[in-house]
């Protein structure tokens, strides 16, 4: 049995008064049954995981280097995350994979390099909507997959994120029956090349505007073992009910 993880991607938001927001999440889940993650901005990541140490909530960063140090000005390495606590790390998101061109090779050395820190990668895949469009989605994906997903990938260090890049932010949610299609196919795919003990312990998250209103039908889909979320992971209010709708999935 997979533990579910509900994951909140806070992306270029939030200011030291939104750590508030970690307080009444915790509060809020004080011994939930899934595992909850929230990614802030680099800037508050230090704060943050000291925040929550002693919560449910535990705290990852949304990139980092593959380099453990050096001239690389204005990034931070997987080792940097860990030494301020954070447990995790988003990696190959699209708007990282369009706003810094950031390809499968790159991800795959970050997520290695990631692992060598003792941080849980969050692999991040999705096709943009012209690629659905053309039939290429399941190709992309395999390809996407094949590429960023290291060899140290395990259960315990490796999440997979599904994230239709035409959903994200949009209000636009594949069908429960696209998404259990790409879930599957990656299922099968993880289970082919790590074996089916690794490859069915991996988790797998749907992300792409979820939110309250169709958590709860997200959640029924086959392979779906949490969420990635963005826009409804900022307020504590809004994610609390996707948690709790996950933590509903599991019983
Ligand atoms: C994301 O940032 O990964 C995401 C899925 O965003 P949203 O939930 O706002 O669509």
């Amino acid at each position: 049995m997979r533990r579910k993880l509900a994951a909140g991607n806070w992306k270029m938001n939030g200011t030291g008064s939104s750590l508030s927001e970690l307080d009444t999440l915790a509060n809020l889940h004080p011994n939930a049954a899934v595992d909850i993650l929230i990614c802030p901005p680099a800037t508050l990541l230090g704060q943050a995981a000291m925040q929550v140490s002693t919560s449910s909530v535990s705290i990852g960063a949304q990139d980092c280097h593959a380099d453990t140090s050096g001239a690389h000005t204005g990034d931070i390495s997987a080792e940097m995350v860990t030494d301020v606590g954070a447990t995790a790390v988003i990696l190959g998101h699209s708007e990282r994979r369009e706003d810094h061109n950031e390809d499968s090779e790159l991800v795959r050395i970050k997520a290695r390099a990631a692992h060598a820190a003792g941080l849980t990668a969050i692999i991040c895949l999705g096709e943009s909507e012209a690629q659905r469009d053309a039939a290429n989605t399941l190709d992309i994906i395999a390809g996407q997959l094949a590429i960023s997903t290291p060899d140290t990938a395990t259960a315990d260090n490796t999440v997979i994120a599904y994230e239709p890049i035409w959903a994200i932010g949009t209000g636009k949610v594949p069908t429960l029956v696209q998404i259990a299609e790409v879930h599957d196919f990656i299922r099968e795919k993880l289970t082919s090349r790590f074996g089916p003990e690794i490859g069915n312990a991996i988790r797998l998250l749907y992300g792409g505007s979820v939110k309250p209103t169709n958590a709860d039908d997200i959640f029924t889909v086959s392979n779906v073992d949490g969420a990635l979320v963005g826009g409804a992971s900022l307020k504590a209010t809004d994610f609390s009910p996707i948690i709790t709708a996950l933590e509903g999935a599991t019983i």
